[in-house]
């Protein structure tokens, strides 16, 4: 047990609600299993004091705090820098604070990435990509998987103008025109036989509606590697249904704990503990 003195550091996470997040666990956790002297602490926060409180963190003995929603995008005014993927991206969720300067940073697409190539042993490079959803999460998925390197993804989602609007620009901040294409429901089955990589970033199949499906089964084949982002249940039915296809499957709360690894490494500037961060949100989920 660390005792909290003069030396303690602090990390926030802002956002609103907080109830339902992991993090403070995950966080706290991993600064005990490396004996650090920081704390990390869930600060509930409205739009119009966003701005007000991180002039005060910034004045406090805090080296950075985690964004969520509904502040990803509207905290980036308050920053003095953010980085180059997360200015693609267009949010971020993690600042950090180095004399007083505060640097925006987004761990969620890169979070996904690690857990892919940890999870699979492959990578994003010249890889096909479905991803179903076109939200903040495949936003920050898509966006990554675009600068590491794939070969062409497709974004399918249920308001076709956002899909739209989101494979537009990726094409444009990636400076590679064709890379992305917005994609509609109908049009799946013509597409399924190409790709190789299929991530669900909807939250079809999150409990309690445990039985729903992004896609239709029949779709699935096995050389496809099929990730659900989706943490509760932990085994959604898509990676159910993908399983007995045959294929590899990647589950959501590997996203969760490397997202939260990432954001790990730029506060402390060390190695996360990941099974630690793992065991802690396994717990978590597991009482739920
Ligand atoms: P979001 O910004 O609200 O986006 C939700 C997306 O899901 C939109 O594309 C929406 O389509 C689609 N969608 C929702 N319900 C649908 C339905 N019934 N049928 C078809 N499409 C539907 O949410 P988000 O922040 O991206 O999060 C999405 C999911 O990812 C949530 O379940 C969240 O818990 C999970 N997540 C997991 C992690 C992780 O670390 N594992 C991280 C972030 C998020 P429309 O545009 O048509 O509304």
């Amino acid at each position: 047990m660390i005792a909290i003195n003069t030396e303690t550091r602090m990390i926030g996470l802002l956002g609103y609600p907080l109830k339902h997040s992991y993090s403070p666990s995950m966080q706290n956790a991993a600064f005990r299993k490396m004996g650090l002297n920081i704390i990390y602490m869930p600060i509930e926060v409205s739009e119009e004091n966003l701005g007000d409180v991180i002039k005060g963190i910034s004045k406090m003995n805090f080296d950075g705090f985690n964004v969520t929603i509904p502040h990803k995008v509207n905290v980036i005014k308050y920053l003095d820098e953010v980085d180059e993927l997360a200015e693609k991206i267009g949010a971020v969720n993690v600042v950090a604070i180095q004399g007083g300067r505060l640097k925006g940073y987004n761990t969620d697409g890169q979070g996904f990435l690690k857990s892919f190539e940890v999870g699979t042993g492959e990578s994003a490079e010249n890889k096909s990509i479905l991803i179903i959803g076109s939200g903040g999460a495949s936003r920050a998925i898509s966006m990554t998987m675009a600068v590491s390197g794939a070969k062409n993804i497709y974004i399918c989602n249920r308001t076709i103008e956002k899909a739209v609007e989101l494979a537009e620009d990726i094409n444009k901040k990636t400076g590679r025109s064709q890379i992305a294409s917005a994609l509609k429901y109908s049009g799946l089955k013509e597409i399924l036989a190409g790709i190789d990589i299929l991530i669900n970033t909807t939250s079809i199949g999150m409990h309690p509606d445990t039985d729903a499906l992004p896609i239709e089964k029949e779709l699935l084949h096995k050389e496809l590697i099929v990730c659900d982002i989706v943490y509760n249940p932990l085994k959604t039915k898509l990676l159910k249904e993908a399983q007995k296809v045959g294929c590899q499957t990647l589950t959501g709360i590997s996203m969760l704990v490397y997202q939260g690894a990432e954001a790990f490494r730029i506060w402390t500037g060390q190695a996360p503990p990941i099974e630690t961060m793992f065991a802690s949100i396994e717990r978590l989920i597991s009482t739920k």
